[in-house]
């Protein structure tokens, strides 16, 4: 099985990703995780993504391709995966194409959640006091969901012309969206 899951910040796309990892076996890849994990941690890599990332920008594409690239090479990934966070505008979908094309494994298909603007801005505030990421302050925050607005949510047409969108509520119980996500996907 391999997927993307998509919707604006504060939807549930990283608790959703968790639980379909569970279910079919397959690794959620979050390239917002391998930032963070590289800021942490001080790379190279973290150290050019920071300024971006603070201020709610994209990464350049060329870095976050070759991420992408790098990490759907790995072992782990043979029997499919999911990618949350990835991609987040036209030329990232470009680039996805060609790695799929090469490696021969097409999309199943693009798992998009949905939510009213208050829940999510209520949901990022909150997550904000619990987990206290540096970019989840309002300004970075309006500045990245304005982003997905631009750029990434134009992106559900282009799958959705492909045939391969499937749209979910994901302002409801956690349990309840992924056992709708995963009957309408099949187990
Ligand atoms: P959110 O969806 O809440 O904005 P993420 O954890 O997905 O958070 O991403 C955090 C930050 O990492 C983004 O604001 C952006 O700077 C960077 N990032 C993540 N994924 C991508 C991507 N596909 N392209 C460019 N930058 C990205």
């Amino acid at each position: 099985m391999r997927l993307l899951i998509m919707g604006p910040q504060g939807v549930g796309k990283g608790t959703q990703a968790a639980l379909l990892s569970k279910h079919y076996g397959i690794p959620a890849i979050s390239t917002g995780d391998i930032f963070r994990y590289n800021l942490k941690n001080q790379t190279p890599l973290g150290k050019e993504a920071q300024a971006y990332i603070d201020k709610g920008e994209l990464v350049p594409d060329e870095l976050t391709n070759k991420i992408v690239k790098d990490r759907l090479a790995m072992d782990d990934t043979a029997n499919g995966w999911i990618l949350d966070g990835y991609p987040r505008n036209a030329s990232q979908v470009e680039a996805l194409d060609v790695m799929l094309k090469e490696l021969g494994t097409p999309l199943d298909a693009v798992v998009a959640l949905t939510a009213e603007h208050d829940v999510l801005m209520e949901r990022m505030m909150k997550r904000a006091q619990l987990e206290g990421r540096s970019d989840d302050n309002p300004e970075t925050i309006a500045k990245r969901l304005d982003v997905y607005a631009k750029e990434t949510a134009p992106l559900l047409d282009t799958y959705k012309t492909r045939g391969l969108l499937h749209e979910f509520d994901g302002s409801g119980d956690i349990d309840q969206i992924q056992a709708t996500i995963v009957s309408e996907l099949g187990e």
